[in-house]
């Protein structure tokens, strides 16, 4: 079913227990760890609990969720003392993205260029 976990999803793994992460935040629907290979000073995956394989998904079935998934990009920003971050969503293999459950990117800490390359 939509949202379900999956057995295979390593962040589904994360939101069980089942892998350890270094969790910054969680609420009902989300958790916000430290991505392990860090591109930035503040580097912090915000997901969703329930499994969708990018963002857009999320937002479609679950537009709740993925407000709250901003909202708590927000929150890290703020908790980082990152007045200035960057919210990335990598979205297809060609874009980077390399893990198929919805997470949003929360980048801060340095200058950050643009356009992102
Ligand atoms: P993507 O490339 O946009 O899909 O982002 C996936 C991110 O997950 C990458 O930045 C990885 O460094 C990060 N990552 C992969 N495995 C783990 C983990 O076990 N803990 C925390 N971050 C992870």
């Amino acid at each position: 079913m939509a949202g379900e976990p999956q057995a295979d999803c390593l962040f589904c793994k994360i939101v069980a227990g089942d892998v350890p992460a270094t969790v910054v935040r969680e609420t009902e629907t989300t958790v916000a760890f430290r991505d392990i290979n860090p591109q930035a000073p503040t580097h912090v995956l915000v997901i969703p609990k329930v499994h969708y394989p990018d963002a857009a998904s999320l937002a479609a079935a679950e537009p709740k969720v993925a407000a709250d998934v901003l909202r708590e990009a927000g929150e890290v920003a703020t908790e980082e003392k990152s007045e200035s971050y960057r919210i990335v969503f990598n979205t297809g293999s060609g874009a980077g993205q390399t893990v198929f459950h919805a997470h949003a990117h929360v980048l801060g800490g340095r200058g950050l260029q643009w356009p992102p390359g």
